[in-house]
């Protein structure tokens, strides 16, 4: 495993400010892992420093800077990535679902695209509701980019996954439908 050598000086990956040092964690730390059902994995010894931004906040890393999608998919997006995030399954993708249906009124009229959605259930549960929804996930679902233009985009939980946030929207704004372009991230 590669990790890129610790940055002392860095620019906000999202706004190009000046971002400190703002705390480091070990490798095999999950964000839930005080849950219950979440798993608790024993130290690596690796450490994942964070900077924060001091105009906007953003909280990031450049640890895996220098990762490629096979490094993710060994490492974070594997077998066990469920055991660190069981609501993948089922609970998240029902309540994204509940919470995209009562916000757009006239989704039954759009192509919705779920970027970055996981192993496609969200989009599974939209076309159960008569949603004409398409999900793409490369590390989950598919390694094809879906193929159009949508006039809803949907993305749960991407963004503070990517390590190149601004690259990531470009990419996505790519599927966007000239008129009534619309994108919900969150
Ligand atoms: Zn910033």
């Amino acid at each position: 495993m590669i990790i890129k050598s610790l940055v002392h000086s860095s620019k906000c990956k999202v706004c190009e400010s000046d971002a400190h040092l703002c705390g480091v964690v070990d490798f095999n730390t999950s964000c839930d892992s005080k849950l219950p059902d979440h798993a608790v994995l024993p130290l690596t010894g690796i450490p994942i420093y964070y900077h924060r931004c001091e105009n906007c906040g953003l909280l990031y890393t450049h640890a895996f800077d220098d990762w490629e999608f096979d490094d993710f998919k060994k490492y974070i997006y594997n077998d066990d990535y469920i055991k660190h995030d069981p609501d993948f399954l089922g609970v998240r993708p029902r309540n994204n679902a509940e919470l995209v249906m009562s916000n757009f009124k006239p989704i039954l009229k759009w192509n919705v695209l779920d970027y970055g959605g996981g192993d496609g259930q969200l989009a599974n549960l939209l076309c159960e509701q008569g949603v004409k929804a398409v999900g793409w996930d490369p590390f989950h679902l598919n390694l094809e980019l879906p193929q159009g233009k949508f006039e809803l985009i949907t993305s749960f939980e991407v963004f503070e996954h990517t390590p190149t946030p601004v690259a990531t929207l470009l990419r996505l704004s790519v599927f966007w439908k000239k008129e009534g372009q619309f994108s919900f991230l969150h």
